[in-house]
């Protein structure tokens, strides 16, 4: 990998990629519109000599235009419940003229491309744990369906490249991930549960807190998205962590390492909210050598120092 570019890589994942492959030696251009992601994320690698960004959106054809690359990774998309559903015509972009403006340069360039799927291609999954081989349980029109929907095309038009053009593109579906740099008002379950611990606040679980997820952290995340790369695979491969907890569960282990006395209060569950998630990673661990390494415990007291850090300069 000599020439990287990264569609989205002031956000979460992003950021931590950059300065993973920068660190291996490559040359990394980001480009991101900036609308759910920031500059902060990417502060100690503005000056690096072989760093490169542009402020541009993917759903523009142009936005790659002139820029030379073996590796692009296809990031750009907002991420939270609370970011797609504030712009839901924006995130269908994104899935589908983001996502071609990609594959188009992957092809006339000749570049391995990873495209960024999700764990929500699986829906609210009636089957458990979710191998790549299952097709899911997505309501179209729901709440969800502007993300849902609109990386399963991101899915069906990356494989109609590889399909038509032999484009070496290769499918990723990452499960719910975390750590330092996530937004701290992004909705999700994790940031606002540390924030609110942090600050002494009540966590607010939706419904009972039965529900589950599979939490994996950055690091982990992003030397599968490395592998990914390396690899010829098209995939979909499963990206994730399989310990899985209910959010009840998270909310207490939260409490506990933020040491905060914040109680927990509960509020009513969002529609289509999935019941369950846990991935298979069989796949991952055959065809890319890859398993998660960090236990939550750990994890966890990594993203909140980070947090506390920045309650203390705020
Ligand atoms: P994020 O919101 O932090 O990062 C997404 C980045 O894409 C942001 O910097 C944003 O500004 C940029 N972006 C959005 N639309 C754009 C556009 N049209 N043009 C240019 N830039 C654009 O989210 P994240 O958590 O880092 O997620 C990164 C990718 O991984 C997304 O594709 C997301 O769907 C996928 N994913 C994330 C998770 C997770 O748990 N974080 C889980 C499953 C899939
Ligand atoms: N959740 C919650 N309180 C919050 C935010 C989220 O109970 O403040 C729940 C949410 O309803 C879901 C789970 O936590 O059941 C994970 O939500 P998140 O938004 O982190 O991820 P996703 O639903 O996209 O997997």
């Amino acid at each position: 990998m000599r020439h990287v570019l990264i569609a989205g890589g002031a956000g979460f994942i992003g950021s931590h990629l950059t300065d993973r492959l920068l660190a291996r030696g490559c040359s990394v251009t980001v480009v991101d519109d900036l609308s759910t992601g920031s500059l902060a994320n990417l502060q100690g690698v503005l000056d690096h000599p072989r760093f490169t960004y542009r402020n541009a959106d993917v759903c523009d054809p142009g936005a790659l235009q002139g820029i030379d690359l073996d590796v692009i990774f296809a990031l750009a998309s907002p991420a939270s419940p609370v970011a797609y559903q504030s712009r839901p015509l924006a995130t269908l972009a994104a899935g589908s003229a983001g996502t071609r403006t990609c594959l188009a340069a992957a092809t006339d360039q000749g570049a391995r491309m990873v495209l960024a799927s999700t764990s929500e291609v699986y829906g609210d999954p009636l089957c458990h744990p979710q191998p790549e081989s299952y097709w899911g349980n997505v309501n179209p029109i729901g709440e969800r369906s502007m993300y849902d929907e609109a990386k399963r095309f991101a899915e069906a038009l990356a494989t109609a490249y590889r399909r038509e053009h032999a484009t070496n593109v290769g499918i990723v579906r990452i499960f719910n991930t975390y750590g330092p740099r996530m937004d701290p008002a992004d909705g999700r379950a994790f940031p606002a549960f540390i924030s609110a611990a942090l600050r002494g606040e009540p966590l607010t679980v939706h419904g009972d807190g039965m529900q589950t997820r599979s939490l994996c952290y950055v690091d982990d995340l992003v030397a599968g998205l490395e592998r990914m790369a390396d690899s010829d695979h098209p995939g979909p491969i499963n990206l994730g962590n399989p310990d899985e907890r209910t959010i009840l569960e998270l909310a207490h282990a939260v409490i506990a390492a933020c040491q905060s006395s914040s109680p927990v209060v509960f509020t009513e569950r969002p529609p289509d909210d999935p019941s369950q998630r846990c991935p298979d990673i069989t796949r991952a661990r055959e065809v890319l050598g890859w398993e998660p390494r960090v236990p939550l415990a750990e994890g966890m007291l990594a993203m909140v120092a980070a947090y506390r850090a920045e309650v203390a300069q705020a």
